[in-house]
């Protein structure tokens, strides 16, 4: 591995920066899902168990370079006493004298946590005056925050040329997690590339036509494939502008011997709601007044004959609008023979994504993929060969 972990460092009597990423979902204060608080505590029990003082440097939300106290970190230090099982201190700033101040007080065995990065206009800009006003408060960088490696910010990128730099236990188990699933994959390789986001993956599809054997489009993306192939399809989520992108994707994956999957019949609906009524109908056949809002049960088969005779699968988001039932069959069936392939032994599987992950546990095929990242852009990044700023920073 080109970078360093916790493992390398000399901690005892050391202030640890720790970026962090605790961008959990709150509902009228209260956390709806620690799940990405629990991933970090290894980390921050590591670093106090070796004598370390841990800071933490996180984002929340998206306030821009102003201090919105909605934002603020400091409803989320309940949560972190409760996973952490030590006192967490809070300082009202992540760099500047209160922040100094805050550092030189902590104790052993305590945790301190900064206020939101994205208050300072520094962060979103990798300012190097905030990284070296961050530095000020520690020894050494700790960069825990796999899922916001993607984005070169002061907090994941300049701080870490400011200090010596290692990666936390989380950020190294996804790294090589994927290291190890897709480093050097088993062929053939079959990704699927599904949900909402439109525009933001054309250029994911447009990148992992040269790497994969098979390309599987579902979700709303497919939806513009099929309208760039002159197909109607009514009111579907599509993006119209895109179809000469799309194509070219197509010419793309064509030239490079990837086999693309579009779907050949689709569920239709009038309604985006629970229960709708709704038909399966082929792919050339959807009403003018109806959406596609699934996959239909024929181009499942063919994803499954696909997964079948594929060695690694690389999976980011779903084939249908899966938090509305019904249509979350083909997502739950193409999950549920993944994971079964995967139980075999026959298959790798790799899945990342907010929604993605979402889904997956929803049709109870998480547990069985080889490896579920918490990332959703910073995986799709890595799936594409891109470099990651917050890791490269770190090597
Ligand atoms: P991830 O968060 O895993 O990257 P996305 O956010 O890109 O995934 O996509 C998930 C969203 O895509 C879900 O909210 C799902 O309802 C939506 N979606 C999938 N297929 C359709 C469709 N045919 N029409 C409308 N929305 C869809
Ligand atoms: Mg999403």
């Amino acid at each position: 591995m080109a970078w360093k972990t916790l493992d390398d460092m000399e901690l005892s009597g050391k202030r640890v920066l720790t970026r962090v990423d605790i961008n959990v979902p709150v509902e009228n204060g209260v956390v709806t899902d620690a799940t990405r608080i629990n991933r970090i505590a290894p980390t921050v029990q590591d670093i106090i168990q070796r004598g370390g003082l841990p800071i933490l440097l996180a984002h929340f939300g998206r306030p821009k370079g102003h201090r919105v106290p909605e934002l603020s970190l400091q409803a989320l230090v309940p949560s972190l006493e409760a996973a952490f099982n030590v006192p967490v201190m809070f300082a009202a700033e992540c760099a500047g004298p209160a922040a100094e101040a805050a550092s030189a007080a902590m104790q052993a065995g305590q945790v301190l946590l900064l206020e939101n990065t994205r208050f300072e206009p520094g962060e979103e800009q990798n300012d190097a005056d905030l990284a070296k006003g961050m530095a000020k408060l520690g020894d050494i960088y700790c960069n825990d925050a796999f899922s916001a490696a993607h984005r070169a910010h002061a907090s994941t990128e300049a701080l870490a040329r400011e200090l010596p730099a290692c990666a936390g236990r989380l950020m190294q188990a996804e790294l090589s997690a994927l290291e190890t699933a897709l480093g050097q994959p088993d062929r053939p390789v079959v990704a699927v590339v599904g949900g909402a986001k439109v525009s933001t993956k054309l250029d994911l599809l447009g990148n992992l036509v040269a790497k994969v054997d098979h390309l599987v489009i579902g979700g709303g993306m497919a939806n513009t494939f099929l309208a760039a192939q002159g197909l109607d399809v009514g009111k579907s989520l599509c993006e119209h502008d895109m179809a000469e992108t799309a194509q070219q994707i197509l010419v793309k994956a064509e030239a490079a011997g990837c086999q693309v999957v579009l779907p050949s019949d689709v569920v239709v609906a009038r309604a985006f709601k629970a229960g709708a009524a709704n038909e399966t109908v082929a792919a050339d056949a959807c009403p003018p007044d109806a959406m596609i809002l699934d996959a239909g049960s024929a181009t499942v088969t063919r994803i499954e004959t696909v997964f079948r005779g594929a060695k690694t699968l690389i999976w980011n988001g779903p084939l249908g609008a899966f938090e509305i039932e019904p249509f979350d069959r083909a997502t739950n069936a193409a999950a549920a023979t993944a994971a079964a392939l995967s139980r075999d032994g026959a298959l790798t599987s790799v899945a990342g994504g907010g929604d993605t992950v979402a889904a997956l546990n929803k049709a109870n095929a998480a547990a069985d993929f080889t490896y579920i990242s918490t990332a959703g852009g910073a995986f799709l990044e890595w799936m594409e060969g891109k470099d990651l700023p917050g890791v490269a920073a770190l090597g």
